[in-house]
């Protein structure tokens, strides 16, 4: 036992290179160099004792093993992954498999010098695609296999595989299938004592999980922070989207109150008016749940000439405010939707239609194509760059200047939601200064 603070490269080095090196050892790492070093003395050591070495490891390690030593003839190095395809069936290491690919490969280098070191990192290899428990078992399987043929093993393990608290337990487990434990590289070994050194491995693979750990907090907290920042600006877009129509309500009031002879048509303006706003509530509800879960669709049979009919109806003021001719070319097609969302679909893009429409006429088209009902919109207005035809349907994503149009961003990125709810899709054909053509279709 020394009493003299030592690193665990300096430790493994001397553990691995010595004239009798310990039976089964584990080197856990985390920078590459380290394993590469510790394994090339080990081998080293070995091949100027007159032993042979068998190294079974992946592509960059071979090569950066043969770049230190070199070719050797009692050198033999075989592929990870290709060796572990010999003996693995559905991620289990197979008994009768693995003695028959890796003891003949003993044998051989038995027959090639006076004794053989192995150094192996198969096991790490099931480790990184979660299998531990086929590691163990093959750490067993080796074990077993030193009970017939001589050799000494060192496994070569990435700390990195045992990044998280949940994989305590089977770095314990590791550490113990194997009779000498070396602890990757950043920490002080006060004492070259075997039980001593395991406590340090452990406590590394803990300070490994906690890294981990608050590496995922800082993530976690920094998304809430961001939903915090994206609700917040959604709340102060949403009252200010809401204040125009309500102004409009307001303005309608009075004017009703100043001369209500005209009551019919006033009181239909702000029937209007109000279910503009309400289809504007039932929206920012729909994009306030879309963020955690799907929407719930009420499908019932309706009829989607009906719904746009009905939605252009609510329309005539800002059509006429706007002075924008529309034609619509509607026939029935009948399909089994939820209303209330279609008729925001329909909505959105005659809203868009007339706010991006520079005052040019609007077409809209109701038709069916045998299953499905489509519906297009169509205007003649600023149109939009083919590079953001994807983006401006998700979520608050504008291309339009926001000094010129107001707007939430929303509208779409909730019509494509609804739509693809109910199985079908939107496409968007445009150019600037050329017009939208907005397509909906959907099942029927
Ligand atoms: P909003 O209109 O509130 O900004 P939308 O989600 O409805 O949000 O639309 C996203 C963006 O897509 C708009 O900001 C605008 O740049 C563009 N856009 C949508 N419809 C049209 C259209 N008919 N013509 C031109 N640009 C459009």
């Amino acid at each position: 036992m020394a009493a003299v603070p030592t690193t665990p490269e300096v430790y493994g080095r001397r553990l691995l290179a010595a004239d009798a090196p310990p039976q089964h050892a584990v080197q856990f790492y985390e920078d590459e160099a380290q394993l590469i070093d510790v394994v090339a003395a080990h081998f080293e050591s070995a091949l100027a004792r007159g032993e042979a070495c068998v190294g079974i490891a992946t592509a960059p390690h071979r090569t950066a093993l043969l770049g230190r030593i070199g070719v050797h003839e009692r050198l033999i190095l075989l592929d990870a992954d290709a060796t572990l395809a010999m003996f693995i069936t559905d991620g289990r290491p197979d008994r009768e498999r693995f003695r028959a690919t890796v003891a003949p490969v003993i044998r051989d280098a038995a027959a090639r010098g006076s004794a053989v070191r192995a150094f192996g990192e198969m096991v790490d290899r099931l480790c990184r695609v979660g299998r531990r428990d086929s590691a163990l078992e093959l750490e067993r399987l080796w074990n077993d296999l030193a009970g017939e043929l001589s050799f000494t093993l060192v496994c070569g393990y990435a700390l990195d595989s045992f990044r998280s608290d949940a994989d305590r337990a089977a770095f314990e487990d590791v550490c113990a299938s194997h009779s000498h434990v070396v602890p990757a590289a950043g920490v002080e070994l006060a004492l070259e004592d075997d039980a001593h050194i395991r406590q340090i491995s452990l406590l590394q693979q803990r300070t490994r999980a906690l890294e981990t750990e608050i590496a995922e907090r800082r993530r976690v907290e920094e998304d809430l922070r961001r939903a915090l920042r994206v609700r917040d600006d959604f709340i102060s877009l949403a009252s200010h989207e809401l204040r125009t129509p309500l102004a409009i309500l307001h303005l309608q009031a009075q004017s009703l109150q100043r001369a209500p002879g005209d009551i019919v048509e006033k009181t239909g303006r702000i029937a209007r008016t109000a279910h503009r706003i309400t289809s504007l509530i039932d929206q920012l509800f729909d994009v306030a749940r879309l963020d955690h879960e799907r929407l719930e669709l009420e499908r019932r049979d309706v009829d989607l000439d009906v719904i746009t009919r009905d939605v252009v109806g609510h329309f005539e003021e800002e059509l006429e405010r706007f002075e924008c001719p529309l034609t619509l070319t509607s026939e029935s097609v009948v399909g089994s939707w939820d209303p209330i969302r279609v008729g925001l679909v329909v909505s959105n893009l005659l809203a868009n239609a007339i706010k991006y429409g520079r005052r040019a006429p609007i077409e809209i088209a109701v038709s069916s194509d045998g299953s499905h009902g489509v519906l297009s919109v169509r205007d003649h207005g600023i149109g939009i760059a083919a590079e953001d035809h994807g983006r401006i349907f998700q979520r608050f994503e504008r291309a339009a200047p926001s000094e010129n149009y107001g707007g939430l961003g929303l509208g779409l990125w909730i019509t494509r939601a609804i739509v693809e709810q109910h199985g079908g899709m939107i496409a968007v054909e445009s150019a600037p200064g050329e017009g939208a053509l907005f397509t909906v279709r959907l099942p029927c």
